[in-house]
């Protein structure tokens, strides 16, 4: 079985214990930090392994090394904390079990994996993905299972997701691009932080979307649009990567508003939240979101992730702002849409 690698001794003598002084849903001074951090290494009993709201940021947070979030994530499946009720993570755990009903493409030695999430085989057309379409895979087959990060639950994570990587493997396929941050974090952060060997490339499809936008160069036309971006809680398992939205949008002539809630400090979009942790606190994050949103004047709040954008997007709605996926926003500079 996999073992998660994480080094207790550089926790001792962390002197910012960002991991949890940064934490959004939770007030820790560096001492409270230290020390809670390590009673969950050590395997004892703490707060936050009640408190966490599984927002994947501490993961971000640590410049060490260390995966203070898998950790947590590991000691609350061997203590039975679970974060949602059982038969809700029982049903999720269920929906993304392998059951032979995958899609594949023609494939080819470089493929885009929407994972099992079908909003890709709507948004995933046209001039940006003509030099690697109709070359994909869909299902359960190809599905990172990360997610379960959310419920608690690594287990299940280091039972599939080497039959997943296996999957493609057995596909013969060289470079993946990764159409989801979590299928891409799966490879550059989670499978390497266990001991799992990746035996092809990932690649960010934010990378891939850039790449593809400078060899379309004249054909963009800039936007001149203000917006504000909604950074996904998995979009914290590849902090190098979050860099790509202020290029692409520089790229395509759209102004990326300044906000409160970006970068490191950016919220989630609350849709785990209502799930597991409760509406009132759900409610609160996708408030004090979307104000900040409106106050810095954004025109378009662009997703990253479908599921934030199936979260949030009436809700930015209402307040004025058009809901927008950052596929099609760089369809849009190109005359697509
Ligand atoms: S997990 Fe990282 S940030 Fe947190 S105390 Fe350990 S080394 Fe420091
Ligand atoms: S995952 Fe988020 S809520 Fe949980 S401890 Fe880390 S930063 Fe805090």
């Amino acid at each position: 079985m996999y073992t998660l690698k994480f080094d207790a001794n550089l926790c001792k003598i962390c002197p910012t214990c960002d991991c949890l002084v940064l934490c959004q849903y939770m007030d820790l001074d560096i001492d409270k930090a230290k020390e809670e951090i390590m009673k969950i290494s050590e395997g004892e009993d703490s707060f936050v392994l009640q408190d966490c709201v599984t927002c994947y940021g501490c993961e971000e947070y640590c410049k060490r090394g260390n995966h203070p979030f898998y950790l947590i994530t590991e000691r609350r499946q061997q203590k039975g904390i679970l974060t949602s009720p059982r038969a809700i993570t029982k049903q999720w755990i269920n929906i993304g079990e392998p059951r032979g009903k995958y899609r594949l493409g023609e494939i080819k030695e470089k493929i885009l994996s929407f994972g099992f999430m079908p909003e890709f085989l709507q948004l995933v057309k046209g001039r940006l993905f003509d030099d690697v379409m109709p070359s994909y895979v869909f299902g359960q087959e190809f599905f990172c299972n990360v997610v379960y990060i959310h419920f608690a639950n690594t287990s299940i994570i280091k039972e599939r997701l080497p039959m997943v990587i296996d999957n493609f493997k057995k596909l013969g396929v060289q470079e993946v691009v990764c159409m989801h941050d979590e299928c891409f974090g799966s490879f550059a952060s989670l499978a390497p932080a266990y001991g799992i060997e990746v035996p092809f490339k990932s690649i960010h499809y934010f990378e891939y979307l850039y790449n593809r936008l400078e060899r379309l160069g004249d054909e963009i036309r800039p936007l001149n649009i203000k917006v504000a971006y909604q950074r996904p809680c998995s979009s914290r398992l590849s902090p190098d990567k979050h860099h790509f939205v202020a290029d692409i949008m520089k790229l395509i002539g759209v102004d990326l508003v300044e906000r409160r809630y970006q970068g490191e400090n950016a919220l989630c979009c609350g849709g785990i939240f209502g799930m597991a942790f409760g509406y009132e606190l759900a409610n609160d994050v996708q408030k004090r979101n979307i104000d900040d949103m409106v106050d810095s004047g954004a025109e378009y709040c662009v997703f990253n992730c479908p599921a934030c954008q199936s979260t949030l997007a009436a809700k930015v709605t209402k307040k004025g702002i058009k809901p927008i996926h950052i596929i099609d926003l760089c369809r849009m500079a190109i005359g697509e849409k």
